[in-house]
């Protein structure tokens, strides 16, 4: 594929942690990021930031670096994470003193969790009267956040983003997280990363804020950002200079892809503009048969098939419910379902109806949402729909249990598996009048059969999948080619082929799993 394996580890050099703020509404996250923003030794010289960007990175006075994320909530969060990009190292978790932790802070810790990043605490507002920070690492060890101070291992340091104190113990306390997490990437090759967010601006086109994860990415350079692609005219950073090249943990505003990408869609430099092309054409039909077809949801049935998979043998779901009380037992309950292969847990288990936070954190782990006696908010159920998280609603309990009790059972019962057949090359390509482009093949491996899944794939890189229309010998219809001959092929809907392109054929088959 066009992201490759990993770097040998000789070839990587420590980077900047990349790090977000979450926390309830008003406890100040923006307060702190500006107020973090503002003790850059360098900001300076270049002039303030100019602009509101979605990353940035602070220069600190012992020449260390940090990158803050500045997502917009926690189901940005999830929603990063859910489209693949593990973009945040550490979670800022901002919780105000005077007022100690609230739902969102409880959500935050969650996505955090679920992220499995760590988490450093910063209570802040320490210069009102009323503030109690004691209160607030008691309250944080209810929620398993155990505190150094309670002899945990989380860091929490009293800060005021306001009076801007205790700004230095924070980015030390990042620092030190920094150093424990050993964060490396290769500078040395071509760049990859993630998507922060991105628009369609007049008279500048599409502005996407990416982030390095590894390599350097250069102006000049042709990107694949999800099913966008483009040659990088412009890199600027939050101050509105021109940069020439942006390297790990570095984000940037990108200029010349000729859509907006999601957030938290990859991006990966390729190396000529045709494989660009290639490649965000085939992730176009891709979106728009998720968009049209099943999705890519997790209703209990998907979830399964993924754990078989992935050989992960626990089912994760989030519950909301009327009260505390029955969200907590149905936890319980369905965490005593299982047995020692496989089981059942509860990621996030709250009072209240489902929301976009809720649909996000699913998502990102995979999940359905369980709804007892609530429901879902409309802009909850439009993202599930989007998203394709399955929201399962209940009245009694008992039903929930035997649900995901059938679930577990389902898991031992057979497998859909993925087995390869056979393998062709395309050695030419003929048009033909009424029948469309036909390849003219050589099967190198196995059989190739008619019916059969196949993939075609250019430089290792899938571009189409779907089915054979044709499968020919001469001029007669077969129902199979063998390998070492050659034959004749054209795809259901589709006629981008070319001489050279690889062919994998595939079937489904069903497997007898055993306990
Ligand atoms: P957010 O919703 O978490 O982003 O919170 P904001 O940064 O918008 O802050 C909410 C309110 O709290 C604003 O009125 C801030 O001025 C105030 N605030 C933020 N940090 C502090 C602080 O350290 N001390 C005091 N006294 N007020 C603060």
């Amino acid at each position: 594929g066009f992201i490759a394996e990993d770097d040998p580890e000789d070839t990587k050099k420590p980077r900047p942690p990349v790090v977000t703020v979450m926390g309830h509404v008003d406890h100040g996250k923006t307060s702190l990021l500006d107020a973090l923003r503002a003790t850059d030794v360098v900001a300076g010289e270049a002039g303030g930031i100019t602009q509101h960007i979605g990353a940035y990175q602070v220069n600190l006075k012992s020449g260390e670096k940090i990158t803050f994320l500045d997502t917009p909530g926690h189901a940005a969060f999830s929603a990063m994470r859910a489209r693949g990009a593990q973009a945040t190292d550490i979670v800022i978790l901002v919780v105000a003193a005077d007022d100690g932790v609230m739902p969102q802070t409880v959500e935050a810790i969650k996505h955090a969790k679920a992220s499995g990043a760590p988490i450093i605490v910063a209570v802040n507002k320490m210069d009102k009267p009323d503030a109690n920070p004691n209160k607030v690492l008691q309250d944080l060890l209810q929620h398993e956040i155990v505190v150094e101070q309670m002899s945990g291992d989380v860091q929490a340091i009293e800060v005021s983003a306001l009076k801007k104190t205790g700004l230095d113990n924070l980015t030390e306390a990042i620092t030190l997280q920094a150093e424990l997490l050993e964060l490396k990437a290769n500078p040395d090759r071509p760049g990859d990363g993630v998507v922060v967010e991105s628009q369609v601006e007049q008279g500048r086109g599409s502005v996407a804020t990416v982030l390095v994860k590894r390599g350097t990415l250069k102006r000049g350079d042709i990107v694949v950002a999800g099913a966008q692609w483009g040659r990088v005219r412009a890199l600027i950073d939050e101050r509105g200079q021109q940069l020439k090249e942006i390297g790990p943990s570095q984000p940037a505003e990108i200029l010349g892809l000729d859509g907006a990408p999601e957030p938290g869609e990859l991006f990966a430099v390729v190396e000529n503009e045709a494989r660009a092309r290639e490649i965000a054409d085939y992730r176009q039909r891709q979106k728009r048969q998720a968009a049209t077809g099943s999705g890519g949801g997790a209703s209990l049935e998907q979830m399964m098939a993924r754990l078989q998979q992935s050989e992960q043998q626990e089912i994760h779901v989030v519950i909301k419910a009327d009260v505390q009380g029955s969200a907590e037992a149905i936890a319980q309950s369905l965490e005593k379902l299982g047995n020692e292969e496989v089981h059942a847990r509860a990621i996030h288990a709250a009072p209240g109806g489902v929301n976009e936070s809720d649909v996000m954190l699913a998502k990102a782990s995979k999940a359905p949402v369980i709804a007892f006696n609530v429901r879902a908010n409309k802009q909850a159920r439009e993202l599930a729909e989007a998203e394709g998280v399955e929201i399962r609603y209940y009245s009694i309990i008992y039903n929930v249990l035997d649900d995901i009790k059938a679930a577990l059972e389902g898991m031992l019962s057979p497998e859909q598996r993925e087995t390869f057949i056979g393998y062709a090359e395309i050695l030419e390509v003929f048009n033909i009048t009424k029948v469309g482009k036909v390849a003219g093949c050589r099967v190198t491996e196995g059989v190739v059969k008619r019916g059969s899944g196949v993939r075609l794939l250019r430089d290792d890189t899938v571009i189409h999948e779907g089915k054979l229309k044709t499968l020919k010998r001469f001029k007669d219809e077969v129902p199979e080619v063998r390998a070492g001959t050659e034959c004749g092929m054209a795809f259901e809907s589709y006629e981008d082929i070319q001489k050279g392109d690889l062919i994998e054929c595939f079937e489904i088959t069903e497997v007898e799993r055993k306990l």
